[in-house]
């Protein structure tokens, strides 16, 4: 395997990334302030780096040998691999990771899915908008809803989901998967923003981004029972009063958040 390192970051090389593409690189990587594209024979690129020879390497394995468990709360989110290692007394959620974002690495993930585990969630009816692997929509499921929907606009999505809930041991039938207290379903789809639906939702939980949370704010209003919690996530420190004015217009109350590093989550009552 061929590495052609250049001094420098995705970031401070960005116009230059396509030469690297063009020139047949398989893959580039950010590593100690260098830039480093993979190539499998050194080929002609117009850039100031140079050629080195490495070993192969085992991407999949390497990759999957630094994912660990991750605490949120009562659950633990872990790859399915690493199941035996989920301690005793948390709720296992198993997420492999795959095409769609939600592995639980990401701080947003770990913040919803810490705050969707201190409710009581038995017998609600929840809505999760942009769903993505499944994890929050499977967090409110084995949790104990009773009717779980996860809507994503990217279909692609779909089939993630659907591995994921069979990992954590549910079975599909007629549409639907079955959990102990209830069901759950993804669909492909969002929320309209100008939805005027019957408010029929106990719980919404989305992780999207606040420019979003502002443009759908009069939707969860609309879907969500009176008093019912709104979790919000995917936001940025800095977005931070975009959606609490959101919420202030939509006259949702009891508005909080909590910070993990620059991301926010706002959690609200309808
Ligand atoms: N819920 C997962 C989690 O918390 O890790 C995934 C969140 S990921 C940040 C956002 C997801 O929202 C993506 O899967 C994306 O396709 C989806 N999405 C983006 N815009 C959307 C919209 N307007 N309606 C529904 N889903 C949307």
């Amino acid at each position: 395997m061929w590495v052609y390192v250049l001094s420098g970051t995705l970031e401070s090389r960005e116009a230059e990334l396509d030469m690297l593409w063009e020139a047949g690189a398989s893959g580039l990587e950010e590593r100690a302030g260098t830039l480093r594209a993979y190539f499998e024979a050194p080929s002609e690129v117009a850039l100031d780096g140079e050629w080195v020879e490495e070993p192969e390497r085992d991407w999949q394995a390497d990759w999957k040998k630094d994912l660990r468990p991750v605490t949120a709360g009562r659950f633990t989110i872990a790859p399915s691999w690493l199941r035996g290692e989920v301690p005793a007394g948390q709720l296992p959620l198993l997420i492999d990771p795959g095409m769609a974002f939600g592995t639980g690495h990401h701080a947003t993930t770990r913040l919803a899915v810490e705050a969707l585990g201190e409710l009581d969630l038995t017998g609600l009816k929840v809505l999760d908008v942009g769903s993505g692997s499944g994890v929050l929509a499977l967090a409110a499921a084995l949790g104990g809803a009773a009717e779980v929907l996860g809507v994503d606009i990217d279909p692609l999505t779909l089939p993630a989901a659907h591995e994921n809930a069979e990992l954590n041991g549910l079975t599909f039938e007629q549409g639907r998967f079955t959990t102990s207290g209830g069901t759950l379903r993804f669909e492909e789809g969002s929320l309209d923003p100008d939805a005027d639906d019957a408010a029929e939702y106990d719980l919404l939980v989305a992780n999207l981004y606040a420019e979003l949370h502002d443009l759908l704010a009069g939707a969860y209003r609309a879907v969500l029972r009176p008093g019912s919690p709104l979790i919000l996530t995917g936001i940025l420190q800095e977005k931070v009063e975009l959606v609490r004015g959101a919420l202030a217009r939509e006259a949702f109350t009891d508005v909080t958040e909590r910070l993990d590093g620059e991301w926010a989550l706002i959690t609200a009552r309808s």
